[in-house]
């Protein structure tokens, strides 16, 4: 459209814009934006511009949970089952770490193991039946607002008059030499993504917990070797994991050892690994190396509101509040003994009932 016909949209419901404009000259994008950016009195015209404008709206919700893994597509199945108005945002694909691994088995109700994704795809398709608005996007911040919350984020501003977080957590970082510069070549974090790039090779997995060796036992499928690599010398994994590795025969075991670095120029070509017990190092000639060594909480955009605990985790009560009224918290954002799919479902329903509650007690 003609930029100078943008105006009539630009009320105070449209709070931010995208401009299509790649046949514009970058004066002409700047032109239209400066129009655009008129918002009171008169607004300045550039008739020869003309470009897409994608308006997009503030959008409004009674409840918004920020995060689509288990917990948010649980606290949206029962958010909006409970009659409210519901959105459930997510920045890449729901499902969440859920998604990333090829077999649950731990998840009530399944006999054999489930596949993660198609687990994350059923709950979707639950919450959307009963109501619940998927929307694309990150949020980047929070602020309080007069009714409740706004919440910045890529696909434009939402406000909510109760918040669930449920934005999960991130993989840490083994924070080796080489790690950073290798990530996407060679080092990895998800198995189920990338294992496949390594049919055949040999691969070391960094870490001695649940996903570590679940993803192991996964490798070991399509790797010729897979070297498990433990600062101590026993797994926190739970035993059955634990026997299920032992039933492999691909698998090398490297207890009570650290990588010391991440070597190869382009791609990764080996790690070096330190025995902590006599400090001997050795080269392992690996293609791929997945780190499972722990997970950090995604909460920068509402850690200026709400109240973390010393790891960054989200603050709750029994109830799932947390330090601000309206804003619950759920799944393995949340200060919790049990990072799990059980309990990330079962958070997101007691979160979107006490939002309900809260909600109900507004009226
Ligand atoms: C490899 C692996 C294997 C596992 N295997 C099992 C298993 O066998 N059994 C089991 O019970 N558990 C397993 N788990 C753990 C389980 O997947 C997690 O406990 C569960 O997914 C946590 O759910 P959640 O909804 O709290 O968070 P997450 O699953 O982390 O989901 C959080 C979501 O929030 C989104 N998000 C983050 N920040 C933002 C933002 N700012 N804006 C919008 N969206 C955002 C993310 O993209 C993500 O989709 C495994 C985990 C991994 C990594």
């Amino acid at each position: 459209m003609q930029c100078h016909r943008a105006w009539p949209f630009t009320d105070q419901n449209c709070r931010s814009f995208v401009i299509h404009s790649s046949s514009l000259s970058v004066w002409h994008q700047f032109r239209a934006i400066d129009c655009l950016s008129q918002r009171e009195g008169r607004i300045r015209t550039c008739p020869s511009a003309t470009f897409r404008l994608e308006l997009r709206a503030l959008k409004q919700t009674e409840i918004l949970a920020v995060g689509a893994g288990p917990a948010g597509l649980t606290a949206g199945i029962y958010a909006a089952r409970s009659g409210h108005k519901a959105i459930l945002l997510e920045k890449s694909f729901a499902g969440g770490q859920m998604a990333l691994t090829s077999e649950v088995e731990n998840y009530p109700g399944f006999s054999e193991p489930v596949n993660g994704m198609q687990l994350a795809q059923t709950m979707e398709q639950q919450a959307t039946r009963f109501g619940c608005e998927m929307l694309n996007g990150e949020a980047t911040g929070i602020t309080s607002s007069a009714g409740g919350f706004e919440v910045a984020t890529t696909a434009g501003p939402v406000t909510a008059a109760a918040v669930v977080v449920c934005s999960g957590v991130k993989p840490k970082l083994l924070g080796a030499p080489g790690e950073t510069e290798l990530t996407g070549r060679g080092v990895s974090y998800c198995a189920v993504c990338d294992g496949p790039l390594f049919k055949g090779r040999e691969v070391a997995v960094i870490g001695g917990g649940d996903s570590a060796l679940d993803e192991a036992i996964y490798l070991s499928n399509i790797a010729s070797r897979v070297h498990v690599i433990h600062r101590r010398d026993e797994f926190r994994a739970c035993k059955f994991a634990q026997q299920r590795l032992r039933e492999r025969d691909n698998i090398v075991y490297h207890l009570s050892c650290v990588v010391d670095s991440f070597n190869g120029s382009k791609r990764l070509e080996n790690l070096t690994v330190r025995n902590l017990k006599d400090n001997s190092t050795s080269v392992l000639p690996v293609a791929g190396a997945f780190v499972y060594v722990g997970w950090q909480p995604n909460t920068g955009w509402c850690s200026n509101l709400v109240a973390l605990d010393d790891s960054g985790n989200v603050k709750t009560d029994d109830r799932l509040r947390t330090s601000v009224p309206g804003i619950f918290a759920a799944g393995d954002v949340r200060n919790t003994h049990l990072r799990q799919v059980a309990t990330a479902v079962g958070d997101g329903a007691l979160a979107a009932m006490s939002a309900h509650d809260f909600l109900i007690g507004k009226r």
